[in-house]
């Protein structure tokens, strides 16, 4: 019952060109199923294997999204289904994902995740590393890849003057890009930024895409 209404809560707060993702990871499929009943499709998981035991479990109509640290040898589980990877941060990964988008015959949506926190341990590619990387010509004919957009995480912290300053940031960086000739695999179309506790300050700054766990199921169980 709470799940639902936390749902539509966020039906109603977030403006209708922006997506709710549901952070469904760790939860059990019966809350899932709360809130897909609740009229929730899109969700996010940040295990590749977990992903596809739910995405076996579950409706076919959930559209999922990868939202964590991807490794390369755990792309191939969900290549067949998977709705868009927001995480992709290494030319590597992005090769991988072509390959397994190719034995599956599908284009794999993409979001470029870019480092924008303080804290050194969030994943992700610098500016410039973005830049560099659409000059390469790597991005050039891979045919089983969509860039779609970028994603980011802000630092961990109550000041919200940080929170701002990065979210602005990376939307500056987005509009830049969006500006500039791109290879014809990247179009910039999403940006995916806010969590449960800074999602307010997300939307304000731009955000095409909210990823929300704790505030619609409660507390993860730690695993
Ligand atoms: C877990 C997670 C979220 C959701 O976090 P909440 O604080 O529970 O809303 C969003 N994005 C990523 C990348 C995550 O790993």
């Amino acid at each position: 019952m709470k799940i639902k209404k936390n749902i539509e809560h966020f039906r109603a707060v977030i403006p209708p060109h922006c997506t709710l993702i549901a952070v469904s990871k760790t939860q059990p499929l019966e809350k899932i199923m709360e809130a897909y009943e609740a009229g929730q499709r899109a969700f996010g998981e940040n295990k590749a294997q977990e992903m596809t035991a739910k995405a076996e479990s579950l409706p076919n109509d959930i559209q999922w999204h990868m939202i964590g640290h991807l490794q390369t040898n755990k792309v191939k589980y969900i290549a067949p289904f998977v709705h868009l990877i927001h995480g992709v941060d290494s030319l590597k990964l992005l090769q991988e994902i072509d390959k397994q988008g190719a034995k599956v015959n599908r284009v794999i949506p993409c979001l470029l995740q870019i480092h924008i926190a303080e804290e050194e341990t969030k994943f992700g590619f610098s500016e410039e590393e973005v830049l560099q990387l659409m000059q390469s010509g790597e991005l050039e004919n891979r045919k089983h890849v969509r860039v779609k957009g970028l994603m980011g995480m802000a630092t961990f912290t109550d000041n919200t003057m940080q929170i701002r300053k990065e979210f602005t940031q990376l939307k500056s960086f987005f509009d830049k890009v969006k500006s500039l000739q791109k290879p014809d695999t990247v179009e910039m179309l999403e940006l995916s930024m806010g969590m449960s506790n800074d999602y307010t300050l997300a939307l304000a700054c731009g955000s095409t895409m909210v990823r929300i766990g704790t505030a619609i199921f409660g507390e993860r169980n730690i695993h």
